[in-house]
């Protein structure tokens, strides 16, 4: 088969190890997080990946991620959360996927919804609490309202609460003193839950970062999305787990030149050879993905070594630097690693965030436009 001129491999293989690891290492159940496309790496198919190495649950943000999953087959556990008024929860009760309730006027909607799904139904819902991140979640003014309302509607066979969780503002920096106080916060809604009579199945807290360096705060289950995908949680701090990143990206050189000093690349010229130099032409731009922030900063692996993107990155393709330019420079049609796990030489998904100062989550929720995603 002919190399595609710019395409995603995903290794599964790697995916399933890395879940597998996860659970071995935190002890409990791990909600593996497959919102925003498998965090690009192909929602339905990590959700196999994760199922066949024993993930009961997994998660996504919105209910439409949720009804798209049980649309591709996945029939297990599936939590969602963030859902605005209207939604259709009637159709998540039919599909039987756990909805978050963050107020009392969102249980209302539920209930509503379970009067219309059929009669046999009950709607499995967990309570998100604000312990500190102040985006979604009770505040905790209205905890006791809340807790006090699930109880009622579990009592009258409304809903089934089947969890209870928040979500941390600052693991990835493990002495940030915000997580003591979020853990804290989150124990006492617990125990008021626990005093209202709510004993939820699932208790959770921990998403990666916390996972892995936070063993106080595993409870009864962690939402890994980040580490489930083989990359860095918390870079500096995260020991080495030997999780392997799933996602390749590799393109074909469409062009190969050569260039005399004072010859400039790219809009702008922001680069100008000081030697004589080869630059590749590489397929691929910010409509696959590729950050405009890479120009100039980042590299890609070519032929064993990394080699920097010269000039700036443009909607279609960019440059990179090929060398002086001799017998053993690389050709048109010949591959280049744009990022990987780096087993090639190649750089890895950290390594482009670091250079283009984001995080690995943007580099591969962000990659693929129009280039093909193959799974292996
Ligand atoms: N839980 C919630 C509520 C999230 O929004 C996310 C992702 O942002 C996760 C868990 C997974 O986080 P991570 O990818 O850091 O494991």
């Amino acid at each position: 088969m002919t190399p595609a001129r710019a395409e995603i491999v995903v290794d599964l293989a790697a995916i399933r190890h890395n879940v597998r690891v996860l659970r071995a290492t935190t002890g409990v159940e791990v909600i593996v997080v497959v919102k925003a496309d498998g965090y690009g790496h192909g929602m339905a198919e990590v959700a196999g990946a994760a199922r066949a190495a024993g993930a009961t649950w997994l998660a996504v943000a919105t209910l439409d991620e949720a009804l798209r999953l049980r649309a591709a087959g996945d029939t297990g556990r599936l939590l969602c959360w963030l859902t605005v008024p209207g939604e259709p929860y009637a159709d998540a009760l039919r599909a039987g996927i756990d909805v978050t309730a963050y107020s009392v006027a969102e249980l209302d909607e539920i209930a509503a919804a379970s009067a219309h799904a059929g009669a046999g139904l009950t709607a499995r819902v967990q309570l998100k609490v604000d312990t500190g991140l102040s985006r979604g979640g009770a505040p905790r003014e209205a905890w006791g309202e809340l807790f006090a309302r699930a109880r009622a509607g579990e009592e009258a066979g409304l809903w089934q609460v089947t969890g209870l969780w928040s979500h941390f503002a600052c693991s990835d920096e493990p002495a940030h003193p915000a997580n003591d106080q979020q853990e804290q916060a989150f124990r006492d809604a617990l125990a008021l839950a626990d005093g209202a009579g709510l004993h939820p199945e699932l208790r959770h807290l921990a998403n990666s970062a916390a996972a892995i360096l936070r063993p106080s705060a595993r409870f009864d289950a962690v939402r890994c999305g980040i580490a489930s995908y083989g990359l860095d949680p918390a870079p500096g701090h995260t020991p080495d787990l030997g999780l392997v990143p799933a996602m390749t990206v590799r393109a074909r050189i469409a062009l190969v030149k050569a260039l005399v000093p004072g010859d400039s690349v790219s809009y702008g010229h922001t680069w100008t050879a000081p030697t004589p130099t080869t630059v590749g032409l590489v397929p691929a731009g910010y409509g696959e993905g590729v950050p405009r922030h890479a120009s100039g900063v980042a590299s890609v692996g070519v032929g064993g070594a990394q080699r920097p993107i010269r000039g700036r990155v443009c909607m279609d393709q960019f440059l990179v630097d090929l060398g002086p330019g001799d017998d053993s420079t690389p050709q048109a049609g010949d591959e280049v690693l744009l990022f990987g796990p780096g087993h090639h030489g190649e750089p890895t998904a950290q390594d482009w965030a670091e250079a283009c100062d984001t995080i690995s989550y943007e580099i591969v929720t962000r990659i693929g436009g129009r280039m093909t995603r193959t799974h292996v």
